[in-house]
């Protein structure tokens, strides 16, 4: 992205900003850009990671300020977050849930931020990972973009199946679980021939800060060899596309 411009990242949950997307925010902020995150929700269904220091708060608190911490690290303008329930992966969902607000009711919040922060660019997850969270997020998104005045880009972060096929072969082959066992390689994240990969490799160590700032949380690159765990982090595989102004 040039310099001057303004990147709005819209994500579900703390964390997604960085385990999903982080490089991109970085180099855009490295470049001069601004950036803001929209995070629907305080991600307090997660899976919580044992910390002395912060047991004894609520995940929510906890996972929150995580966000803040990495946000900063990364170079992040504005933290915004909208305030939902995390609808978890699946099963029974908990009262204001992300994924019990009807479509167009996610949407028309969004029309309104990006009419008032006017981005150059909105960057989210294609949600290939299958969380309901995420993929209620990318409709909400491309669907107030569509309907703008103005042509905005939208910039799919995604999860390169070749890269997938690899860390599948690694979790297998250290045994860190048979549930890899049974998984279709096939459809895994999004195909490679759809993918544009951008290197991000000179925010590299900004990247990892911000991971690092997710203390209660695992990361999913956690248990990767050092080369995978790098091709992951420093290239940026997304697809982009051009949506709003034909009204
Ligand atoms: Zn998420």
């Amino acid at each position: 992205m040039e310099a001057g411009r303004h990147l709005v990242v819209v994500v579900a949950h703390p964390d997604d900003e960085t385990f999903s997307c982080g490089s991109a925010i970085a180099a855009a902020s490295a470049g001069g850009s601004t950036v803001t995150v929209l995070c629907a929700t305080r991600g307090e269904a997660g899976e919580r990671r044992p910390h002395a220091a912060t047991d004894h708060l609520p995940l929510a608190e906890v996972r929150e300020a995580e966000l803040r911490d990495a946000a900063e690290t990364l170079g992040v303008s504005a933290v915004e977050l909208l305030g939902y329930a995390d609808s978890d992966f699946a099963g029974p969902m908990p009262d204001g849930a992300l994924c019990s607000v009807p479509l167009p009711e996610l949407t028309a919040v969004l029309t309104e931020r990006f009419a008032e922060l006017a981005p150059d660019m909105v960057l989210t997850l294609d949600g290939s990972d299958g969380h309901r969270d995420h993929l209620h997020v990318r409709a909400a998104t491309e669907a107030a973009l569509a309907a703008g005045d103005q042509p905005v880009l939208l910039r799919l972060s995604c999860l390169a199946n070749s890269l997938m096929r690899r860390w599948v072969d690694e979790m297998r082959a250290t045994g860190s679980g048979t549930a890899y066992l049974d998984l279709d390689v096939s459809t895994l994240g999004t195909p490679d021939e759809l993918l544009t990969a951008h290197d991000v490799g000179h925010v590299l160590e900004v990247r990892e800060a911000a991971i690092a700032c997710h203390r209660s949380q695992r990361s999913p690159f956690e248990d990767l060899s050092p080369g995978l765990r790098r091709e992951f982090l420093a290239t940026d595989h997304v697809i982009d596309t051009v949506l709003g102004g034909t009204g």
